[in-house]
This record gives C-alpha cells, sequence and structure tokens, in this order.
C-alpha cells in the first residue's frame, strides 16, 4: 500500500440519500472524519439541516443537508443542481433511505389453529397500499438515486454506489414479506447494476446490516409500555452468535471498504454485517 487508507476521500463528493437517519448519520460522521464533502439527502428537511450542522461542528468537514425525494426524478435533478453548485460532481453515492410500514406486517408470525380465522392479523389482512410504499421506497428509491445521481461517476470513470440492504435480503424474516422482498430486490439490483458498470470504472456494492435498534423496528422489538424485548427482540438476541444489537457506528468499516480504491476490484457483493447471524443454523 502505497498511500495512506482512504487518503482518496479528500474533498471528494459523496451523497448519502436517507442520510438524516440513525444509521445515514453515523455514515455521514465516518466520511467526514476522512475529509469527504457530504450531503445528506432527506426528505425530512429540518433533520437534514440540523444533523448537517451537527456532523459539520463535530468533525471540521463540509456537510450539506439538502431536501429531496428520492422516488421524485425532479426532486433528485434539483438536488443534483444544488450539489454541483455548492461542492461540485458527484463521486460516491450511498443508497440509504429505505424502511418498512406497519401496513405491510402481519400481526402473528405463522398461522395455526388458534388464529387462523383471525384474517386481519395475518397474511391475508395485509394492504396493498403497505406494499407499494415499501416496495417503492427501498426498491425505486435505490433505483431511481443511482440512475439521476450516478451519472457523473461514469462520466468521470471512477466512483461507488453502495446500496443499504438488510440480513432479510438473504432469508425473510417472519411478518415482513414486503420488506424483504423488497430488500432481495436492492441485492438483485446491485448485482445487476455491478455488471452494466462494470467496464466504466464505477462499482456497485451493498451492506446487509443484521440487526440494529432504531426507529424503524423498535415497534416491533420493543414492548411500547414496558420498555422490555418483545419475544421477537429476545429471539433475534439469542439467534446473533454475539448475543446483541449492533451498534450502528459498527457499520462503518465495511462501508469504507467497499467504498475505497483499495477494493478496486471489488463489485457486485452483498456484505453482512450482522454479528455472525447468518452464520449461525440456530442450534
Ligand atoms: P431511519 O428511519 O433512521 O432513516 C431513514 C431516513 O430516510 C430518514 O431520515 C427518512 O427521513 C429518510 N427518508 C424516508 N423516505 C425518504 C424519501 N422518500 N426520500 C428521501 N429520504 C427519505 O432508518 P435507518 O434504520 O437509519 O435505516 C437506513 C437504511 O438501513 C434503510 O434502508 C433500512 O432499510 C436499512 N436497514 C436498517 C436496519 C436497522 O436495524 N435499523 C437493518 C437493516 C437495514
Amino acid at each position: 500500500m502505497e498511500k495512506r487508507a482512504f487518503q482518496e476521500f479528500e474533498n471528494k463528493v459523496c451523497v448519502i440519500t436517507g442520510g438524516a437517519g440513525v444509521i445515514g448519520s453515523s455514515i455521514v460522521s465516518a466520511l467526514a472524519a476522512l475529509g469527504m464533502k457530504t450531503v445528506i439527502l432527506d426528505i425530512n428537511k429540518e433533520l437534514a439541516e440540523k444533523v448537517a450542522a451537527e456532523i459539520q461542528t463535530k468533525t471540521g468537514a463540509e456537510v450539506f443537508g439538502l431536501e429531496a425525494n428520492v422516488l421524485s426524478r425532479e426532486s433528485l435533478e434539483d438536488a443534483k443542481k444544488q450539489i454541483h453548485e455548492k461542492f461540485g460532481r458527484i463521486s460516491y453515492l450511498i443508497n440509504g433511505a429505505g424502511g418498512n410500514s406497519p401496513k405491510a406486517t402481519t400481526q402473528v408470525e405463522t398461522m395455526d389453529e388458534s388464529n387462523k380465522d383471525d384474517w386481519e392479523k395475518t397474511f391475508f389482512g395485509l394492504q396493498m397500499e403497505g406494499f407499494d410504499w415499501v416496495f417503492d421506497l427501498n426498491f425505486k428509491g435505490t433505483l431511481l438515486p443511482s440512475m439521476v445521481l450516478g451519472k457523473d461517476m461514469v462520466e468521470d470513470g471512477s466512483g461507488a454506489i453502495l446500496n443499504i440492504s438488510s440480513m432479510n435480503s438473504f432469508k425473510p424474516l417472519t411478518k415482513i414479506p414486503a420488506y424483504s422482498a423488497a430488500k432481495s430486490a436492492v441485492n438483485n439490483f446491485t448485482e445487476w447494476l455491478s455488471v452494466h458498470l462494470a467496464k466504466t470504472g464505477v462499482r456497485v456494492n451493498a451492506i446487509a446490516p443484521g440487526f440494529f435498534l432504531t426507529n424503524q423496528n423498535r415497534f416491533l422489538l420493543v414492548d411500547e409500555k414496558s420498555g422490555e424485548p418483545t419475544a421477537r427482540g429476545q429471539k433475534i438476541i439469542s439467534n446473533t452468535p454475539m448475543g446483541r444489537y449492533g451498534e450502528v457506528d459498527e457499520l462503518q468499516g465495511t462501508v469504507l471498504y467497499l467504498l475505497s480504491d483499495l477494493s478496486q476490484f471489488v463489485t457486485g457483493i452483498v456484505i453482512p454485517v450482522d454479528g455472525g447471524y447468518s452464520a449461525f443454523g440456530g442450534v
């Protein structure tokens, strides 16, 4: 290794969709600390600006909080214009906007004699509106920013796109069929785009976080009234060999590895960051 690791990030521009969220803001902190110019692109304007200001103060790097909707081409084109004016051309894109909806979540894990007449609590009570929302945000919300914001990288002949998938993309988790299928689609798209762009100098990879306690899954993992882990929360911990939830900052190393020129020959992969969950057979 001739150069200092990650030196290539200095003054390059990275856009992170959903960057104001729990995972996104941790990633922004890691990149800003290495001198990257980071853009927090989020539908929540107030939060994007607040998180950007906080990270800028903490790291001294330039961080830009920008409102945009990953599901609107017009909004993304407008964001791109603003990014070009403020920071210049985009070298990296992290597709972090995503999440699940209670409307596409069954109340029971499996059907059996005790609940089979209670259709509303099962797969049969799910709402298409929930499926549409989850598929749009996770899959199209990864596809469209790659299409609009990825062009700079292809024109410049270098860069990397990083998608945020999930553990349930490999094997679906009970209760969340839309989210599991949508994240599987993200993995498939990661492979597809990596092949499509392989000769352009632009790499496309993904990380699959295991279980991190955040806003989107708290309602499933922690009992609202008692604050104790739900039965599902306990099951997750006992199936994670490290015996705990991950800390969001524990995703940072894998993100840096996948974006860096040190991984120049790595494209089209999805790396689990899961405390051993995907390696464990359950016994
Ligand atoms: P989060 O809810 O804290 O952050 C998501 C961010 O996306 C929010 O700031 C939200 O405002 C933004 N967003 C939502 N819709 C948007 C839109 N249309 N356009 C632009 N921004 C939009 O969630 P998180 O836990 O930080 O999750 C980040 C990513 O990691 C998601 O893709 C999620 O599916 C994935 N993930 C999370 C976990 C976990 O345990 N938390 C596990 C695996 C994967």
